[in-house]
């Protein structure tokens, strides 16, 4: 039986992408290969907008050169979310650059048959998860926002919500199934509106997946602070299903720095924004569960960026007091506006000198608020196991150390004590 090997350099809906490429392969009948040596077929699902992932790619070259010495047959495709200008430079190394959206027909693709160009929806096919405890589910794809430093729009396209009734489904299939948490996807997550009803957008979904029976926590990235109306923190707030972990990209504490992002609000507005996010949790919840944690999106040192608007950023953090930040020191991603119209000046000094400032902040902010956890009984879903702990995470998305010598914990939600509350993270005792 022929297998194949798929690498993923990208986001969650990469990794998201992968999983129905797996799924396409096993239907045609391939397996899966657990090393890359073993495969007749090699899938590299990429995203240009990493830069991280074109030179890991730039440096596959190497390595499929050394593999077609003993395997003549091997075929390599490359797939995802790629610029124009990267796909020239890949070209030479792929022996198949193809598009994601023309996935349900990439077998016969690779056998040779050619086909009339149409619009396909391969989020149909269901996907072959990676775990057998946490599911993604894919509700939209591509973005019509237009970020300055962002290449999404030109290498996802506009945005394109998938029905409701499909996502209901691979939910309910995933709640079926035992899945203990389930995240949905899209570039800009809180912007869906149904195609088959206008009148179901992102918080009505939320609504009616919440009438799931089974038990599981939901999730979803990566909102927009724009797309944020009163009606959706209500319905998150009262949610049973929606853990209280927020990932909120704000990527600038500077109205002048948003603006150049084109990012409609300003630090006044994310602020109360993220108060009234708060309140909601407070008034409607209990517990723990009243406190929702808050992480965020940062670039510094963006275009002209000056020491005072950076200082604006860091005045953000003290005023939201983010539980974690995802911090990135400006590139520019080839075909962005940014990219064309706007001088990398910052210097690479700089933008190190204000990512470390920021991680610090962060870090200081993290150990005062996790001492609320300080010896009290949490669930955590366990991820993976070490010598003598385990790794999990929190409702909250807080990373836990779970010290225990039980076997067999890994894709359970367990109860752990916390012993001790860490900057970034928490340690606890199993019960
Ligand atoms: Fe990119 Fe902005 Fe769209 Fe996010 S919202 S994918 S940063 S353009």
């Amino acid at each position: 039986m022929k297998k194949y090997f798929i690498l993923t350099f990208g986001c969650q809906m990469n990794e998201s992408d992968s999983q129905r490429i797996g799924a396409l392969f096993e239907s045609v009948g391939l397996k899966e290969s657990s090393i890359i040596e073993d495969a007749d077929l090699i899938v590299v699902n990429m995203c240009s907008v990493r830069q991280t992932a074109v030179d890991r790619i730039l440096g596959l070259a190497n390595k499929f050169e050394e593999l077609r010495k003993t395997k003549k047959r091997l075929k390599t495709i490359l797939t995802g979310c790629v610029l124009e200008p990267d796909k020239d430079k890949f070209i030479k190394i792929f022996d198949f650059l193809l598009n994601k959206d023309d996935m349900e027909i990439w077998p016969q693709m690779l056998a040779g048959e050619s086909f009339a160009v149409k619009k396909r929806d391969y989020l149909k096919i269901i996907p072959k998860q990676s775990s057998s405890f946490q599911a993604f589910v894919p509700i939209s794809n591509g973005c019509d926002n237009f970020c300055t430093y962002c290449a999404v729009p030109y290498t996802r396209g506009k945005l394109a919500s998938r029905k409701h009734i499909d996502i209901l489904k691979e939910v309910k299939m995933m709640a079926k199934a035992g899945y203990k948490e389930i995240s949905l996807l899209g570039e800009n997550v809180n912007s869906y509106v149904s195609p088959l009803d206008q009148k179901i957008d992102f918080a009505e979904l939320i609504k009616l997946i919440d009438e799931i029976p089974e038990n599981f926590w939901l999730r979803f990235t990566s909102p927009h602070p724009k797309d944020f109306p009163d009606k959706l923190i209500d319905i998150l707030a009262k949610s049973k299903k929606f853990a209280p972990y927020l990932n909120l990209p704000a990527q600038s504490g500077d109205d002048a720095v948003l603006k150049k992002m084109n990012r409609p609000y300003t630090a006044k507005k994310y602020i109360e924004l993220i108060k009234k996010i708060k309140a909601a949790f407070k008034k409607n919840r209990s517990g723990l569960e009243k406190e929702i944690a808050i992480s965020t999106d940062i670039i510094v040192g963006f275009p002209s960026e000056t020491e005072k608007q950076f200082e604006n950023t860091c005045k953000l953090f003290k005023a939201v007091n983010f539980d974690m930040a995802f911090i990135a020191q400006y590139s520019p991603r080839p075909q962005s506006h940014s990219y064309k119209n706007m001088k990398d000046d910052v210097s690479k000094a700089d933008k190190r000198r204000r990512h470390k400032k920021l991680t610090d902040l962060l870090k200081e902010i993290g150990e005062k608020k996790n001492a609320i956890y300080l010896n009290k009984a949490i669930p955590v879903l366990i991820f993976e196991k070490y010598k003598g702990y385990y790794l999990g995470r929190n409702r909250q998305n807080k990373a836990v150390k779970v010290f225990s010598k039980k076997d067999g914990l890994v894709g359970n939600i367990i109860n752990a004590r916390v012993a001790r509350v860490l900057p970034l993270s928490l340690e606890a005792e199993y019960l």
